[in-house]
């Protein structure tokens, strides 16, 4: 452990620490605290609220609307279980959004502790990097200057709306931080997107009863992901209701008194207009990074897209200055942006020199309904990698035994990719009940590189879905 590094000291107008972090989300806390247990003074600059996207506009409030959607599912299959509930349930969006709300707070509250616990020095306000250095560059807040020998870039970002340019009106539209504010469940929603945000608040929407219509440039969803995910998200939501209007794209959108009327065309197979009235236009077409800080003063390469250019080890290009979390672009994911915090902590400040996150094998869910897990290579991506003769694929699809009681049925489908000779596991992929919670054991098992008989050589667990993932032939 490096104890005493620079203690906290006044030079000049310039106040100094040994780590100082810009951004007080997932990976600045995480980076911030960790650093302070092997005895280095780290302070934090936030803007906004503590926790950062993914507790509150993100992973947490997203995954308490998911939670409602599905327990609307199970209240509708309830029956089909022998349960008579008197009347249709009435679901009230703002109960659970004033009960979500406080739990916000109370985390907001958590981390302000968490940051005390640790002796974090929180500095709130935007922060910017001004181009001066003492010796190293300095951050201003509010008028008031900070420095650091490492200094760390972890802003985020932020949800894209097509400029008024581009679609005329767009700006009436909200994107998902407006999600959060929504006081009401919207009647009929339009969502535009194919990516995760677009799928998972598709999915909520229709979940609890709005008609929700998803506009989308091509045939299919999360094109991305391993093609039968694209093809079975995409039916999944179809089948769930949701209107997916493919090869579409919105034209403009009006709004005059209370009412918004959005022109959506579609390019195949008619190339036909078509109005829609709706309640809620919801923009889910991607992030963009909060790299705007004041980099070109201090000469930290971004890349075409105006992520902030690191190295595997999370080095800009200027030394002293890392980047961990969406600004610098890759996996856009919270624990991903955690544990590059955290390792680089322990490569700054705890000895641990050649330490650097891994971005292969990252598990990731799309809280979809039902959820979909994946994690390593697609089918594609494998076949490319190791040649069509090099890769040999295990799939199932089947009606779990849940949905062999109820009318609605929702299939469970699997994929194994592995390599050969040896069949390696390289890729998992899923989607069907309870995906989400199973991935993480076999993203273990992955990671350490497990072969079709290591997964084979583990006793299913019976009556489950996962069992399938060790019995497939
Ligand atoms: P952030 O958490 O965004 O933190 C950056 C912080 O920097 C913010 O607090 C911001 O206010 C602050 N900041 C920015 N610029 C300045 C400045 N100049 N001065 C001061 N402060 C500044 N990931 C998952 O793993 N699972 C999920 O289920 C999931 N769901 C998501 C759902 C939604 C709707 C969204 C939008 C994202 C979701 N994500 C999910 C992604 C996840 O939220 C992000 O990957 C994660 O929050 C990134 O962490 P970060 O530390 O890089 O940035
Ligand atoms: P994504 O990058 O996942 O998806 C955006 C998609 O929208 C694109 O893939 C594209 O699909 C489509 N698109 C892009 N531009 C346009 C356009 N102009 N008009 C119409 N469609 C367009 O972004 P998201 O905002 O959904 O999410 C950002 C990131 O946040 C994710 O990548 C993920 O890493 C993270 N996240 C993670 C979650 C989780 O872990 N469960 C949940 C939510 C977010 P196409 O090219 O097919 O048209």
């Amino acid at each position: 452990m490096l104890r005493g590094l620079t203690s906290i000291r006044k030079m000049s107008n310039v106040t100094k620490f040994d780590y100082l972090v810009l951004g007080a989300g997932s990976g600045g806390i995480a980076s911030a605290r960790r650093a302070t247990e092997f005895g280095v003074k780290a302070a934090v600059i936030e803007h906004g609220r503590l926790g950062g996207t993914c507790v509150n506009v993100g992973c947490v409030p997203k995954k308490i609307m998911y939670s409602a959607a599905s327990i609307a599912e199970t209240l509708h299959d309830a029956k089909d279980y022998g349960f008579e509930l008197s009347g249709k349930p009435k679901f009230t969006w703002k109960a659970i959004k004033d009960r979500r709300d406080a739990y916000i707070q109370r985390l907001n509250g958590v981390y302000d502790t968490m940051l005390g616990n640790a002796k974090v020095e929180k500095i709130l306000g935007h922060g910017v990097f001004t181009g001066e250095k003492d010796p190293y560059p300095i951050i201003s807040v509010a008028g008031k200057k900070y420095t650091a020998p490492h200094i760390l870039i972890a802003t985020g970002g932020y949800p894209v709306i097509p400029s008024e340019g581009e679609i005329p009106g767009a700006q009436y539209g909200i994107t998902s931080d407006g999600f959060f504010e929504l006081e009401a469940l919207p009647k009929k929603a339009i969502v535009v997107g194919a990516g995760y945000i677009a799928v998972e608040m598709a999915g909520i929407f229709n979940g609890l009863g709005c008609e929700t219509h998803l506009i989308i440039r091509r045939h299919q969803a999360l094109r991305n992901f391993d093609s039968m995910i694209s093809e079975n998200v995409t039916k999944e939501m179809e089948d769930a209701g949701i209107k997916v209007h493919k090869f579409s794209h919105v034209k403009k959108v009006e709004k005059s008194g209370g009412k918004m009327t959005v022109m959506i065309q579609s390019s195949e197979p008619s190339g036909e207009t078509v109005e829609a009235d709706v309640e809620c236009l919801l923009w889910a077409i991607g992030r963009k990074p909060s790299s705007d800080i004041g980099l070109d003063k201090v000469g930290v390469e971004l890349d075409a897209h105006q992520n902030v250019k690191v190295d595997d080890y999370q080095n800009t290009n200027v030394s002293g200055v890392y980047s961990v979390g969406d600004v610098q672009g890759k996996a856009l994911l919270t624990p991903v942006a955690i544990a590059a915090g955290r390792k680089l902590a322990h490569r700054l400040f705890d000895g641990q020199t050649d330490l650097k996150l891994s971005y292969d094998d990252i598990p990731t869910v799309v809280f979809s309904h039902p959820p979909i897990g994946t994690v390593g290579l697609t089918e594609a991506e494998a076949r490319k990698k190791f040649g069509d003769d090099n890769v040999k694929i295990y799939k199932t699809n089947f009606l779990p035994m849940y949905h062999q009681m109820t009318e609605r049925k929702t299939r469970c489908l699997m994929k194994l990719v592995c390599s050969l000779p040896g069949e390696k596991v390289v890729g998992l992929h899923m989607q069907g009940n309870g995906c989400d919670e199973m991935l993480q054991g076999f993203g273990v098992a992955i990671k350490m590189g497990a072969t079709k008989q290591d997964f084979d050589s583990c006793v299913a667990i019976h009556p489950t879905s996962s069992e399938e993932l060790v019995t497939l032939r």
